[in-house]
C-alpha cells in the first residue's frame, strides 16, 4: 500500500486513509483489471479478470482524494 502521509496537492499531513468506499444497493464500485493479450496469442485464450475494490485516502485540509485498489496484483 503506497499511502502517503502528505497531501500532494496542498502538503497537509491531515490524511485520512484506508477509507472504504461504499456503494449503493449492495454494489460497491470496483474496477476490473483484465490481463493483457499475450503477443503470441494461443488459439484458445481468454483473459483473466480480477476485480478490485478501493480504499481511499482523503486530505482533511483540501479534500484531495486518492483511490487505492485493494486487489491490484495480477
Ligand atoms: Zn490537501
Amino acid at each position: 500500500m503506497a499511502n502517503t502521509d502528505t497531501c500532494p496537492k496542498c502538503g497537509s499531513t491531515e490524511i485520512i486513509s484506508e477509507l472504504q468506499i461504499r456503494g449503493g444497493d449492495g454494489h460497491p464500485p470496483y474496477i476490473q483489471i483484465s490481463e493483457p493479450e499475450p503477443p503470441n496469442r494461443p488459439f484458445i485464450w481468454s483473459p483473466k479478470f480480477e476485480r478490485s475494490q478501493f480504499t481511499a485516502s482523503v486530505c482533511g485540509s483540501c479534500g484531495h482524494t486518492e483511490f487505492y485498489a485493494v486487489n491490484y496484483k495480477a
